[in-house]
């Protein structure tokens, strides 16, 4: 990392569900948004009635905060028509930006005339409006890709379909991130491919989590958190010396982004963007009286 690079972060939430994350979620977005980030994402749930707590708070966000907003949607257990009438909803309330992606379906057969595929969705995106697009990429292969090639391949054809750019799913190595990054390139991928990091708020959760996505974690990661099992400050000091040691190695490859998945915790992430450059804005006065 040399002392010019000025590194920027995108910080991703998800939708609340109870009053009390509502207050946590404005809290952190107070908090984060005096870091002047690229954007904040939201996350679209998998059921109905969050779905609509997503796109409600993204625009609550879009219209509260100076800091753009980008709403997730997911096309697995919608029509194309319900997913299209969602984008122009959000494109009309003023939010240009869309983290496209397929999503898990729990039902076995899709709606009649749905998108199949992230890639489909950006398609059917870019005809709505002039969207900023990102989608997801997979330093560790998706679980259900048929190989490593493959997934890369289906990278390439949500970019060529008009993405702007790929985050990652979270991982933990650096080499995993930086040889994926080298193999998008070698395929022709020019457009930017940003980490995502997830700050390990709990160990246990995360591995357990991790077993899910197919994300790998380090083997000495259970040693260091075992060594501070009984002292919740040495395992808050140890997530983030991890989270910032990670992003400083990719910084000293050259990458400037970072994507972190917040999980509406704000104090992790406002740590480690803060040991790695980050400055604090003066609080924001109201102009309304
Ligand atoms: C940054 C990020 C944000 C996310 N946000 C959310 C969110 O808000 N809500 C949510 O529910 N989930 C979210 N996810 C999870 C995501 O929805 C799942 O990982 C999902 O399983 C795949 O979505 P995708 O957009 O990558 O799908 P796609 O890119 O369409 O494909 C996923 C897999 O299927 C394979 N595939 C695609 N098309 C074909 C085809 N025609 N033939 C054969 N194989 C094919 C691909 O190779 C790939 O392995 C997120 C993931 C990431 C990395």
């Amino acid at each position: 990392m040399s002392n010019s690079q000025v590194l920027q972060f995108s910080y991703e939430f998800f939708p609340p569900r109870t009053p009390i994350m509502t207050r946590r979620l404005w809290r952190a977005v107070g908090q984060l948004e005096r870091l002047n980030p690229l954007f904040f994402s939201m996350t679209y749930g998998a059921l109905g009635s969050a779905q609509q707590i997503s796109i409600d708070t993204a625009i609550a966000m879009h219209e509260e905060s100076p800091v753009p907003v980008a709403a997730h949607l997911t096309c697995a257990e919608a029509t194309r028509d319900e997913i299209d009438a969602l984008a122009r909803k959000l494109h009309h309330a003023g939010i240009d930006r869309i983290v496209a992606l397929r999503g898990d379906s729990s039902v076995q057969a899709r709606p009649g005339n749905a998108y199949h595929s992230a890639a489909e969705l950006v398609e059917g995106l870019r005809k709505i409006a002039d969207f900023d697009i990102s989608v997801a990429a997979y330093p560790e292969v998706h679980p259900q890709a048929s190989s490593a090639a493959a997934d890369l391949q289906n990278l390439k054809l949500k970019l060529d379909a008009g993405a702007n750019r790929a985050i990652t799913q979270f991982f933990f190595d650096a080499d995993c991130f930086l040889r994926f990054r080298d193999r998008a390139n070698r395929i022709g991928i020019e457009k930017p491919v940003i980490p995502g990091i997830l700050p390990i708020h709990n160990f246990d959760k995360v591995r357990t989590f991790s077993q899910r996505c197919g994300a790998s974690l380090p083997r000495s990661y259970q040693g260091l958190f075992e060594s501070v099992e009984h002292d919740q400050q040495a395992q808050y000091r140890l997530s983030v010396d991890l989270a910032v040691d990670l992003c400083e190695r990719l910084a000293r490859e050259g990458v400037e982004q970072f994507h972190l998945y917040t999980l509406n915790q704000t104090d992790m992430c406002l740590d480690i963007s803060l040991a790695l450059g980050s400055n604090v804005s003066p609080l924001r006065i109201s102009s309304a009286a």
